[in-house]
């Protein structure tokens, strides 16, 4: 086997993480202490059924929610060891996310919802982020969209346009949680294929999914079972 082109350290690690809620003054386990590790490079798809901790395990990697125990570590730094505001900017600076049904602003039109990161960010070099929003709405085939609103797109354009804004700060963890499950076969095929792209060039893509079309992208899977005994 020919050496991998990317570090070969883990650039996400987690160590037994778990999550135990609190429901109607019970507690409930949600995700059971479960780890991984994932180097760059790697396409890893979150697989199980609907309701086995897929979406609760990518919060808990992704700095959205808190682990009842264990570790999350991004290239080698303690997730959690940091405060609020050194993790909104790790979040900012290395996360992009996808969700299956596209959060985008349609009062804006398409190129204004990928610059709206920027824009947050307060990024010294805004020129050269802007070039790279037009190369962006290029590489998904959306650059006869740009000035349009979303609201007359298709959901594939939009899940698109949802992708490229993920990019835009160029991330090196996408996380992605069922990002083609409101797609037809088509535009699932586009997506994933520009996932696996991004994976190719050295990212990591962490991909919760219970479709298995979806999941013949990805190049290893993290099996998630159902919680059958929910009290901690
Ligand atoms: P999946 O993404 O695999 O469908 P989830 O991670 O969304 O699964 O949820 C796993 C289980 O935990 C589900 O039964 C869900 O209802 C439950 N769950 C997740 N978060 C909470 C919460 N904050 N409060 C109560 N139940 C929750
Ligand atoms: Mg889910």
């Amino acid at each position: 086997m020919s050496a991998l082109p990317f570090a070969d350290t883990p650039y996400l690690v987690a160590r037994r993480v778990s999550r135990v809620v609190c429901v109607g003054g019970r507690q409930m386990v949600v995700l059971q202490p479960t780890s991984l590790s994932v180097k760059r490079g790697e396409f890893v798809a979150v697989t199980g059924p609907s309701g086995s901790g897929k979406s609760t395990l990518l919060n808990l990697l992704s700095g959205l929610d808190r682990p009842t125990s264990g570790r999350v570590l991004v290239n080698g730094k303690d997730l959690w060891a940091a405060n609020d505001s050194s993790l909104a900017q790790l979040r900012n600076a290395e996360f992009g996310f996808m969700f299956q049904i596209p959060h985008v602003l349609r009062s804006r039109s398409v190129r204004d919802n990928l610059s709206l990161p920027i824009r947050y960010a307060r990024l010294a070099a805004v020129d050269a982020a802007m070039k790279r929003v037009d190369e962006l709405l290029d590489y998904v085939g959306l650059t006869s969209f740009a000035d349009r609103s979303p609201a007359t797109l298709s959901g594939g354009e939009l899940q698109r346009v949802a992708f490229a804004r993920a990019l835009v700060l160029d991330p090196a963890i996408i996380f992605a949680d069922e990002p083609t499950a409101a797609l037809d076969d088509v535009n699932s095929h586009l997506l994933l294929s520009l996932l696996a792209d991004q994976a190719a060039s050295g990212k990591v893509v962490l991909m919760a999914t219970h479709d298995p079309f979806a999941r013949a992208f990805a190049q290893r899977e993290v099996r998630m079972h159902k919680v059958t005994d929910a009290l901690a």
